[in-house]
């Protein structure tokens, strides 16, 4: 068993999902549906394991370097579980900083990311808090994080605009003070 399915209270869940099933009519005892429960439960265990985990362990492996320009990691796939719906939304995300002294091993941003994202989350926090992270562990002299996702409950249900996409962005330090500088790093997100 996954150490995250260990933490997380399974017969809770699947007694939950067999409410769900009889309340929209369904039988939850014919096969088709018999181990949907546990198979549900096993998966938020998976999408919320972000929870029971610290993501400024991730944030351990740095590297001191004269390096001073933009560092840029772009196109990091995630998913994540939007809170109002328990529905995922879907994107990449490019997560730029300017270093003040050290760096980040490569990996490592794609981690945190995904540690934060394996949470019931809404864009716009996810967002903030993984730049106030990478700012507050780091100390980089800017951080700039552009999201793009697509939600299912945007399309999929309520207002059904299917390839819609959402777009969020937190600039912190240089990238927020200085237009330029916020000019440049948007540039290299773009090329
Ligand atoms: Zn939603």
């Amino acid at each position: 068993m996954p150490i995250y399915e260990k933490d997380v209270d399974q017969p809770a869940i699947r007694r939950a999902v067999r409410e769900i099933l009889k309340a929209v009519g369904e039988d939850p005892d014919r096969e088709g549906l018999r181990d949907t429960p546990a198979r549900v439960a096993r998966m938020y265990a998976e999408l919320c394991e972000g929870l029971r985990k610290d993501p400024r362990k991730d944030l351990k492996a740095r590297f001191r370097e004269r390096y001073d320009e933009v560092v840029l990691v772009k196109d990091i796939p995630f998913h994540s579980l939007c809170e109002h719906h328990l529905l995922p939304f879907i994107g990449k995300v490019h997560v730029g900083y300017l270093p003040s002294g050290q760096v980040l091993g490569l990996s490592k941003v794609a981690r945190i990311v995904d540690t934060l994202a394996h949470r019931p989350q809404v864009q716009e926090r996810l967002t903030t808090q993984i730049a106030e992270l990478l700012n507050r562990e780091l100390k980089p002299k800017g951080v700039a994080v552009v999201m793009e996702a697509s939600h299912a409950c945007m399309t999929i249900r309520g207002v059904k605009k299917p390839g819609s996409a959402m777009i969020t962005s937190a600039m912190l330090g240089h990238f927020r003070r200085d237009p330029a500088a916020r000019a440049e790093v948007m540039a290299l997100i773009r090329g």
